[in-house]
């Protein structure tokens, strides 16, 4: 589970817990205000005749402070409800109680007179028959509650703001760095060598790791730009005395008579020729980089149709098709392009006997270019597909027709300076798919 996705659950669940403590705590502060509003009310239903008497004589005047608030009645056996003590604040206060109903327990009941709408009320028997009623307004509790309620919720709300402003400091510091972190990254991995990691806000994690990341970033660019140029150094040093060794071998194998000695000025020719080849595939490899690139629109069919036909001239009774839809370009270094799709067709007239069948394909899909070369050849074993792309790597045919094992190397280091990716599906049944798969760019919309 992502970071955002942990603080949106725990921003979620403290609302949940805000929500119910703050409908426990309501709960139980209602029922202990009622609970003391019953107290008193059966306190007086408890003695209903002294009660009866208190009342007539508050109700005479002689108010007590206790019963200032309490309602209290008769009903008559005939059903008449008397007033004998009514609430200060709510003169015309009326209980709604049925005749005869006795009620030992306190409860709560609306009213059919008077301001407050309900009330706790008990009752009490006198003597004849009549009973006594005692009732209490509820609406001051209920005033209290809802100041109560309003109060819980202004404070959630102020909770719950002071979390927002953390998640979003939280998500400023920390995780839209890292986000951010993540996008280069990704780039840097997708071949723009030079992008770095973005600033995080100053003194924070993601600052530091930035700039630890971007430090071992110019390091590691750095030993790779040194072994880059050690590696073209040395090829191009190695250039000049290849050159007069082939040119020793040749010009000397036309002369001695000695067939051992010839054999041998031949194969000297021939390692010179496959080492020349192989430190002008080097110096290729070296210079492969998004920068040395000539970006240009290029017109897909029409270099699948070049690399079809030197292919056919090398190998002309070789069947290689070209298939394309109308239209598909991109933007790209033509000339490294056609070096790369050159390279896989070379191989597959290389690795494949002469009857097996070459394709070329191109297709665009959703702002990128697919170039495929497949053969029907014998195929390449699942376990060795993915170890085509290295250098120098030896798949257990060994090396046909004098490679140097860098071709493919190459071909990935071409696609990889133009942000793309590359494949090799070999199904069971035989026959290899090389698939480069390019980015389009912005040019290449239409013919
Ligand atoms: P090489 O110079 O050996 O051809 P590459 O890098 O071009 O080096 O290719 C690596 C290996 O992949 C080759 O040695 C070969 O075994 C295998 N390979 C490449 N293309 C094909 C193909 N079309 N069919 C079968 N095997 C292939």
């Amino acid at each position: 589970m992502t970071l955002q996705r942990r603080l949106a659950v725990a921003v979620a669940a403290l609302l949940v817990t805000l929500v119910v403590a703050g409908g426990l705590v309501l709960l139980s502060q209602r029922r202990y205000v009622t609970r003391q509003l019953d107290a008193q009310v059966a306190a007086l239903v408890a003695r209903p005749q002294a009660t009866l008497s208190l009342a007539e004589r508050a109700a005479a005047g002689a108010r007590g402070g206790v019963l200032s608030e309490v309602w209290i009645g008769t009903v008559a056996p005939t059903g008449a409800v008397t007033t004998v003590l009514a609430p200060a604040s709510d003169p015309g206060l009326l209980p709604r109680v049925a005749p005869g109903e006795v009620l030992r327990v306190p409860v709560g009941r609306s009213t059919t007179a008077g301001d407050a709408p309900r009330v706790r009320v008990a009752t009490g028997t006198l003597k004849g028959g009549t009973l006594l009623v005692v009732a209490v307004p509820t609406q001051r509790a209920d005033a209290a509650m809802g100041r109560l309620a309003l109060t819980l919720a202004l404070a959630g709300a102020a909770v719950l703001l002071v979390v927002g402003a953390i998640v979003v400091w939280v998500r400023r510091l920390g995780l839209a760095p890292i986000r951010e972190m993540t996008h280069a990254a990704d780039a840097i991995t997708a071949g723009e060598r030079d992008r770095r990691i973005p600033d995080a806000p100053e003194g924070s994690e993601a600052a530091h790791l930035g700039d630890a990341l971007n430090a071992m970033l110019d390091a590691t660019h750095d030993s790779e730009d040194r072994m880059r140029q050690f590696v073209a150094d040395a090829s191009h040093e190695l250039r000049t005395p290849l050159t007069t060794l082939r040119g020793y071998a040749e010009l000397h194998a036309g002369r001695v008579e000695d067939p051992d000695t010839a054999d041998a000025l031949r194969r000297i020719r021939a390692e010179a020729t496959r080492m020349h080849r192989l430190v002008e595939d080097l110096l290729t490899l070296t210079s492969l980089d998004r920068a040395t690139l000539h970006l240009g629109p290029v017109d897909v069919r029409r270099m699948l149709d070049d690399v079809a036909s030197d292919l056919q001239v090398a190998q002309p009774e070789r069947r290689v098709t070209v298939e394309t839809a109308p239209g598909v370009r991109l933007v790209a270094d033509e000339e490294r392009l056609t070096q790369a799709v050159m390279a896989l067709g070379t191989n597959a007239l290389r690795h494949t006997p002469v009857t097996a069948a070459v394709r070329l394909t191109a297709y665009a899909i959703g702002g990128e270019v697919v170039v495929e070369v497949s053969d029907d050849g014998p195929g390449i074993p699942p376990e060795e597909l993915a170890r085509v792309w290295d250098r120098f790597a030896r798949v257990s045919q060994g090396r046909a027709g004098g490679g140097t094992g860098l071709g493919l190397a190459i071909v990935a280091g071409i696609v990889t300076a133009h942000g793309g990716r590359y494949a090799a599906l070999s199904p069971p049944q035989g026959g290899v798919t090389f698939r480069l798969v390019l980015p389009a760019g912005s040019q290449a919309e239409g013919p």
